[in-house]
């Protein structure tokens, strides 16, 4: 059993108003209780068409394994407002399609809308699909279900978008 220690880190979160010669600032330190790490990061993430569902199961999992921590909780959000986040089937891909395809039904891309950018259904999928997934990690792997990914919903793209990563535990 290791000894008791806190760690307390912020990497790479690039701020638009942070200088991007300087970058973020290194070691800046969050909550989180004695004995355990918390520790944020970002990553990119780049979607290739207007409405996708894309499996980003893989980049959360190395930034836990980087993180080191074994018990705790991962949690995973999406500081956008065109694109979302939720967990489910990666086994069969007609699931991923099936949602966006109900989605569209229930949200059409034209309609009763007033917002001047034009991008609306995005906003409101968006905010249907949530920002932000918390998932157990136990013995050092995410704990998901058997069939669930998580999933970086977009849904004005294709764009150079951002999912924010935070660890924290033992
Ligand atoms: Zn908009």
């Amino acid at each position: 059993m290791r000894e008791r220690e806190t760690v307390r880190r912020w990497h790479g979160y690039g701020q638009p108003d942070w200088n991007q010669t300087s970058g973020p600032p290194e070691g800046r330190q969050t909550g989180g209780t004695d004995g355990e790490i918390m520790n944020w990061n970002q990553r990119e993430v780049r979607t290739n068409a207007r409405i996708q569902l894309l499996d980003i199961t893989g980049v959360v999992a190395a930034e836990l394994e980087k993180s080191g921590v074994q018990t705790g909780v991962c949690h995973v959000y999406v500081p956008h407002t065109t694109a979302g986040l939720t967990i489910n089937e990666n086994a069969d891909p007609d699931v991923a399609r099936d949602i966006i395809a109900t989605l569209n039904r229930l949200v059409p891309a034209t309609g009763d809308y007033r917002h001047v950018e034009g991008n609306s259904d995005a906003h409101v999928k968006a905010s249907i699909m949530g920002f932000s997934a918390i998932v157990p990690v136990i013995d050092g792997h995410l704990a998901l279900g058997t069939w669930q990914a998580l999933y970086f919903c977009e849904f004005d793209g294709p764009r150079h978008r951002h999912v924010v990563i935070g660890i924290s535990g033992e």
